[in-house]
């Protein structure tokens, strides 16, 4: 059988390496010893995510590791546990938690992208969920100071309406990366290839939270790894291609007014506000186009996606390098 978490062939459920990664070498079973939510319990799984101070529409729920068991818990929690999201008009929802996990692990094993550790699982009904290990808490329980750019750029829903995660571009979020950031260019360079990637994988939904800071031990701010991607056009097909604009008055460039969409000049300009020597973004494009795609076809492959979601995936993912590569 296939790893739950990094896809591989294992004769366990997670492989050594996601052992270690996701669960301090626990062997960790991929079905857990209690059944999703549902009506009578629904209840109790809303008290836990109450306590979890991660925003977000989708419940969310706090684990933490016993043993090899994996419990719920109020506090302390260092996994969070996304099932299928309950929303109407989205398609595909049964395939949202294998979403998640899949493009996770093409940020991860193909493009090198720093992301959260992250696996498949299943409650005991069958149903599946997506596993994410905090980054935020350490073994002893301390928190480290986590702040989204909503958050550093003051935008909340009583300044900004309901739509406030929304409200702002790209190029806005580079500008504060600079600001705190020590190590701003490194910085800039994984936020602009998170960029691309995301349109790539057709995620149309990466909004202000979903870009944060970390401060580390010395009080230093770093990008944190990435969470929340997933290819979103698979539930919602007529989300536009990207959540915010890459930079104010974008859709007047030369190129998206042909072809109405962004593609390689667009990205380069967007590169080049953020400080990105030209040489450095081409670089960065060039390994979303063409040369990685059967390696992306194959980990999309070995996925848990049903067979037409999986195909789905492929065109989506084809369409987005095309538009790269229009020169
Ligand atoms: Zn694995």
């Amino acid at each position: 059988m296939n790893c739950k978490g990094c896809y591989i062939e294992s004769k366990q459920d997670y492989c050594l390496s996601c052992r270690k990664k996701l669960f301090n070498k626990q062997k960790v079973n991929a079905v857990l010893n209690f059944d999703a939510p549902k009506d009578a319990t629904l209840q109790v799984f809303q008290e836990h995510s109450k306590r979890l101070s991660i925003s977000g529409v989708q419940l969310k729920y706090s684990l933490k590791l016993h043993g090899n068991q994996l419990e719920l818990c109020e506090k302390g929690g260092a996994y969070i546990l996304k099932p299928i999201p309950v929303a109407r008009q989205l398609y595909e929802l049964n395939a949202a938690p294998e979403n998640e996990h899949l493009t996770m692990q093409i940020a991860e094993q193909i493009f090198n992208i720093n992301t959260v550790t992250n696996g498949l699982i299943y409650f005991k009904d069958g149903q599946p969920a997506y596993i994410t290990k905090r980054f935020d808490v350490i073994n002893d329980g301390r928190k480290f100071l986590q702040e989204d750019f909503a958050q550093l750029l003051s935008r909340s829903k009583q300044t900004h309406g309901d739509t406030f995660k929304y409200e702002g571009n790209y190029e806005e979020i580079g500008n504060l990366i600079k600001r705190y950031v020590a190590a701003s260019m490194p910085a800039l360079e994984k936020f602009f290839k998170l960029i691309v990637f995301n349109y790539v994988i057709s995620n149309g939904d990466a909004h202000l939270k979903n870009f944060s800071l970390i401060r580390n031990e010395n009080g230093e701010y770093q990008l944190t790894p990435a969470y929340d991607l997933m290819s979103k056009v698979l539930h919602s097909p007529d989300e536009s291609d990207t959540a915010l604009s890459l930079y104010d008055g974008d859709i007047d460039s030369k190129f998206y007014q042909h072809y109405g969409f962004y593609g390689k000049p667009d990205f380069i300009e967007f590169a080049k506000r953020l400080g990105i020597v030209e040489k450095r973004a081409e670089k960065i494009l060039f390994e979303f186009i063409d040369k990685k795609n059967d390696a992306v076809f194959k980990l999309i492959n070995q996925s848990f996606l049903p067979d037409d979601v999986k195909q789905k995936f492929v065109n989506n993912y084809s369409e987005k390098v095309r538009r790269l590569l229009i020169k």
